[in-house]
């Protein structure tokens, strides 16, 4: 593991010997709603029903959308669940691991804008959404200049990651092998005030929590195998994944609080924490399980499918 020197000297822990975890690691930015919460309950469930620890993560690497506020108010909700946790690690703690991270990748500096990149995607062959490689081959020249004039707004250009791979396949407990694109993705991002990117920040957290079961929603499928890579780039495990599906709003479209009332705050001003339980493990396909540690007893992950359900209200 060559590159795995600078993380382990972030933590003097005998990494062999932890016993490993599960995970919910929610972004700050709001209440949780039905639908995360149910994604939260799985993660316990198939972590505790497995003998695994399980941790928190509070992803607020995304300065401008977190707050201390609503992490506070989304810890509170999963205990109000009936939830438990060994840990809670905050990513604005974590700057030496991801500096100390970075510093073992192969890396760049892209001086694009999005609209840049935007327009650069449109050209012939190229793939929607996928980095175009612009700021790869640069001369020094050019990216001595690109950068001045960056500095001269007050801005520093992005990181990216120089990937050697352009697909990785991870195998996913529901959804089996699963291949998707990687490209050379953002690892910090530039900007007036540079934030630590999602997916650096996942991997090198995932490794130090001794995380080796990831489960979330089935939209951060298309994510796993950039993470992969980048985790076998930095000598960590990859994890198992366990991507579930969504719950769903009565048009089809993922649940979110525009939906009404749908946060676990809302939901409780009408129902006990039971009845809100209970329609979680319904749309699972589980009848009359009325709180966590029931739901624990009969848990079986090999009964979870890929069909989202939809959300009554
Ligand atoms: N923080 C991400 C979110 O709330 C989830 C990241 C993950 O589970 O890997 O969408």
């Amino acid at each position: 593991m060559p590159h795995a020197r600078g993380l382990r000297e972030t933590r003097a822990i005998d990494w062999a010997a932890m016993t490993p975890a599960g995970r919910y690691a929610p972004s700050p930015s709001g209440d949780l709603h039905f639908g995360n919460l149910r994604t939260a309950l799985i993660a316990w469930l198939a972590a505790r029903g497995s003998g695994r620890r399980f941790v928190l993560r509070v992803e607020d690497v995304d300065t401008q959308r977190s707050s201390a506020e609503s992490a506070q108010r989304q810890l509170e909700d999963l205990a109000t669940l009936g939830l438990d946790w060994d840990e809670v690690l905050y990513q604005h703690d974590r700057d030496a691991a991801y500096e100390a991270a970075l510093e073992t990748l192969p890396y760049y500096e892209c001086y694009c804008s999005r609209k840049d990149i935007q327009e650069a995607s449109r050209a012939p062959h190229a793939i929607p959404g996928q980095y175009p490689g612009t700021c790869r081959e640069l001369s020094r020249a050019a990216r001595a200049s690109k950068r001045a004039e960056l500095a001269a707004q007050g801005r520093v250009p992005a990181l990216r990651l120089r990937a050697e791979v352009s697909e990785f396949t991870v195998h996913d407990a529901l959804h089996g092998d699963y291949t998707g694109e990687v490209d050379d993705f953002i690892l910090r991002r530039g900007g007036q005030a540079p934030d630590w990117a999602y997916n650096l920040a996942v991997v090198v957290d995932d490794g130090f929590q001794g995380v080796d079961q990831v489960v979330r929603g089935d939209d951060l499928l298309t994510s796993a195998p950039r993470q992969a890579y980048l985790a076998t780039l930095l000598g960590l495990h990859v994890p198992e994944y366990i991507h579930v599906p969504l719950v769903l709003n009565a048009e089809g479209k993922r649940l979110a609080k525009r939906d009404g009332a749908v946060t676990l705050r809302e939901l409780l001003e009408t129902r006990s924490v039971g009845d809100v339980v209970e329609a979680m493990a319904a749309g699972l396909g589980y009848e009359g399980v009325r709180s966590a540690d029931e739901f624990l007893e009969v848990f079986e992950l090999g009964r979870l499918g890929t069909e989202p359900s939809v959300f009554e209200g």
